[in-house]
């Protein structure tokens, strides 16, 4: 449903685009086509206007040759020719130059007054030419020819339009008053004169009134109340010639510009739904996992739940959030490559488990969610959390190597414990947080009072935050005695925080919160900058400070030891570090490196609660520690069970065998004082010699020991 919208609308705008490309391009052939309509007409009008202006020379030309022979003929008409018009009564024939000349008196052949002798020459021609003569009368236009001196001159030439003929008319005027008049028809051989030196393909004569529109004409002067005439031909049309070969080329610029419309379109919508594809793609679903991202897991779960809700059978749906426990120690310990092949192959393993039976989603971080569909009951989601529980236990193949994982569980049912989204999401992650809370590894179903727990407990770390940025909390120091019991040679430093409304908590009860909730930096750094300072005062005292696995990890934590030691000036071999073997298991290259590294500041080391883990030789050998720490518990079921006894005595020999100095904890009573002293322990640490006291106390018992009269009972107890 989504990629369909996203597709529609995708090509909605590739669309949008191509249709303001085409209109830009049916614009742009538009100016083409008027400019090209404009170009034609011009270039027709210009080459029209050429033909006439052509034309009229040629035919001014033809008239002026036609004159010009006409004057010569009249130059050698005879005086016998003359007589013989003197004697007769009109007009004779003259072969002139066309043979239809005749020899004129211009006062008596016509009635017509002088001005008008050339129309009556014409007169003349016409009769002679059987033409009825009131069709005749028009001025011949006045193109005088040559006033040459000499017999005959005065000549004139023109043309006039008669029986629906042209004719040119010369007339060569004597000294006296008469004339040689001498007509030519424009025939068609005339015609084809006049259009070849014209340059144009056919030439005709015709009453001006025929003119058609597509025509082209030169006028031929008509006398009054005579029709006009006119040449007329049809004129070459280069324009249009121009025109067709710019439409050609117009037309292949059209098909081509439609063609990469098409193909431009067909890309740009592609690309477009593509792209949207992709951003559809990242914005429902996880890029490293390709899982569901958070956004569609709540969808389908929308629609899970609807589908639950007009169901009429019995069953509902569970969510189950599941959470990579300690996943942040991972990607500090294998990088954040690391960290993202353990979060895909998590997913597929996931992925696998599920199947048909729901959908799984990544919903951020090292955060999956499953959603698991036709569930009967309770029992349904227990079966499916604990296979996962089980699946995540086996060891993932990360970097080349093995590494082991557990996942923590929350479930929540729907309808049972709520059937809305965001409330079922909301109840199956407090579930998560008790799972995790009670030791991961596991899965919890949703009990109403977790969210009251979980309120507590967000109030607890609110108040623990602010307690450790204005240095409220307080640390005490359990001093670490001599064998004998008799000399103080170093203090523990144990951190308490002074609640001002549950009194002095204890380390136990905040410290695993504070490494949950990232507060553990800020707090083993304070904690160890005050013992630091402390023990500046305290010569001879060496001072142990606890430093927690997630601490331990950081790269920045070295640094951080350098830096607190130059800045409180404190000799490094009067500094030691009490690890426990957590430290060791998750990622033994890196502890080594920052053990090589501390110990090359003079920094010591112990290991801590030696007993209680895995206790590995290994460990041992392989990681140069300077001590290990009994763990108070063998002392406290020493009296009880033998078993104690033989371990407390296996470690202190094991520690002396390795070269180790052994310190045992919880030294209660004076008779575990003895059994440790008998086995050859070298230090001991316990309420027997002091609780963890304030940095008061310490200052003052040293102040007293001092004093030369001091009491030996209170050399050996400082509370
Ligand atoms: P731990 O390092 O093993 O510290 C010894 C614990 O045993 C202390 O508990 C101490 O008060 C208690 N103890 C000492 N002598 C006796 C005795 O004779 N009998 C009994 N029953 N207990 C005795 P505390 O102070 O509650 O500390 C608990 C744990 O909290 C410590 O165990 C240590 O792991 C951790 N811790 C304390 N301070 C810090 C700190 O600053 N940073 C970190 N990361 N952990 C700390
Ligand atoms: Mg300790
Ligand atoms: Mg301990």
């Amino acid at each position: 449903m989504f990629f369909r919208r996203g597709a529609s609308s995708a090509s909605k705008n590739g669309s949008q685009m191509v249709y303001a490309l085409a209109l830009a391009g049916c614009i742009l052939l538009l100016g083409l086509i008027l400019t090209a309509m404009w170009l034609r007409d011009r270039q027709n009008e210009q080459s029209a206007l050429a033909e006439e202006t052509a034309l009229r020379v040629a035919l001014d030309d033809e008239l002026a040759a036609f004159g010009a022979q006409t004057q010569h003929y009249a130059g050698s008409l005879s005086a016998a020719a003359i007589g013989q018009r003197r004697a007769a009564n009109g007009p004779i024939p003259a072969a002139g130059p066309t043979g239809a000349g005749y020899i004129v008196d211009l006062n008596a052949d016509f009635t017509a007054p002088r001005a008008d002798a050339a129309l009556g020459a014409i007169g003349a021609v016409a009769r002679a030419t059987a033409v009825a003569r009131p069709a005749l009368r028009g001025p011949i236009d006045d193109n005088t020819l040559s006033t040459a001196s000499g017999e005959w001159a005065a000549a004139r030439t023109g043309t006039v339009f008669a029986a629906q003929r042209a004719w040119m008319v010369a007339i060569v005027k004597r000294q006296d008053d008469l004339a040689l008049a001498v007509a030519h028809p424009l025939d068609n051989v005339a015609l084809a004169k006049l259009a070849r030196a014209a340059g144009i393909a056919q030439v005709d004569v015709m009453a001006a009134s025929g003119i058609g529109e597509r025509d082209t004409a030169v006028l031929l002067p008509a006398a009054a109340g005579e029709k006009p005439a006119a040449l007329v031909w049809r004129a070459a049309r280069p324009g249009d010639e121009m025109f067709g070969t710019a439409a050609a080329m117009l037309l292949s610029f059209a098909g081509l510009f439609v063609a990469l419309i098409v193909v431009y379109s067909r890309r740009v919508t592609s690309d477009l739904i593509e792209a949207e594809a992709r951003a559809h793609d990242a914005a429902t679903q996880d890029p490293m996992t390709g899982l569901p991202n958070r956004i569609i897991f709540a969808r389908l779960l929308e629609n899970e739940i609807a589908r639950v809700k007009r169901s009429t059978e019995e069953r509902g749906l569970a969510v189950l959030f599941i959470d990579i426990d300690r996943f942040k120690e991972i990607n500090d310990s294998f990088g954040h490559s690391g960290g993202d092949q353990l979060i895909v192959a998590f997913a597929q393993r996931l992925n696998a488990l599920i199947r048909a039976g729901g959908r799984a989603a990544r919903l951020s971080g090292d955060e999956f969610a499953v959603l698991q569909t036709d569930v009967v009951g309770p029992r349904d989601a227990e079966i499916l959390a604990r296979r996962i529980v089980e699946t995540m236990a086996e060891p993932f193949e990360i970097n080349g190597g093995q590494i082991f994982v557990s996942a923590s569980i929350g479930v929540a049912l729907c309808p049972h414990d709520a059937n809305e989204p965001n409330e079922l999401m909301r109840r199956a992650d407090l579930a998560l947080y008790r799972a995790k809370n009670e030791g991961r590894n596991r899965f919890c179903f949703f009990e109403p009072r977790m969210g009251e727990q979980l309120q507590m407990r967000k109030a607890v770390e609110d108040d623990l935050r602010q307690a450790i940025d204005t240095g409220a909390l307080l640390v005490q120091y359990q001093p670490v005695m001599s064998i004998d019991g008799g000399k103080m040679l170093g203090v523990e430093a144990l951190v308490r925080w002074p609640h001002p409304v549950h009194g002095l908590i204890s380390p136990d009860s905040f410290i695993a919160l504070a490494e949950e909730c990232g507060l553990i930096l800020p707090l083993g750094e304070w904690v160890l900058r005050r013992a630091l300072r402390d023990v500046q005062r305290w010569p001879g005292l060496k001072v142990a400070v606890n430093v927690s696995a997630i601490q331990f990890r950081q790269k920045e934590f070295v640094p951080m030891v350098e830096r607190l030691l130059a800045e409180t000036g404190v000799d490094p071999t009067k500094l030691e570090l009490e690890l426990t073997e957590s430290v060791l298991i998750a990622d033994a290259d890196g502890a080594e490196n920052a053990i090589i590294d501390l110990r090359a500041l003079g920094v010591r080391l112990a290991l801590d609660d030696f007993g209680t883990g895995y206790s590995s030789l290994i460990y041992l050998r392989r990681f140069a520690f300077d001590k290990i720490k009994i763990d108070k518990s063998f002392l406290q079921s020493m009296e009880t069970t033998g078993e104690s006894a033989i371990i407390v005595h296996s470690i202190v020999h094991l520690g002396r065998a390795l070269g180790l100095t052994v310190t045992a904890e919880g030294v209660e009573t004076k008779d575990q004082h003895r059994f440790l002293q008998a086995l050859g322990c070298h230090e001991l640490q316990g309420y027997l010699f002091s609780q963890p006291v304030g940095a008061d106390d310490i200052d003052r018992h040293l102040r007293q020991l001092q004093q030369p009269t001091a009491a030996p009972d209170e050399a050996r107890s400082v509370a």
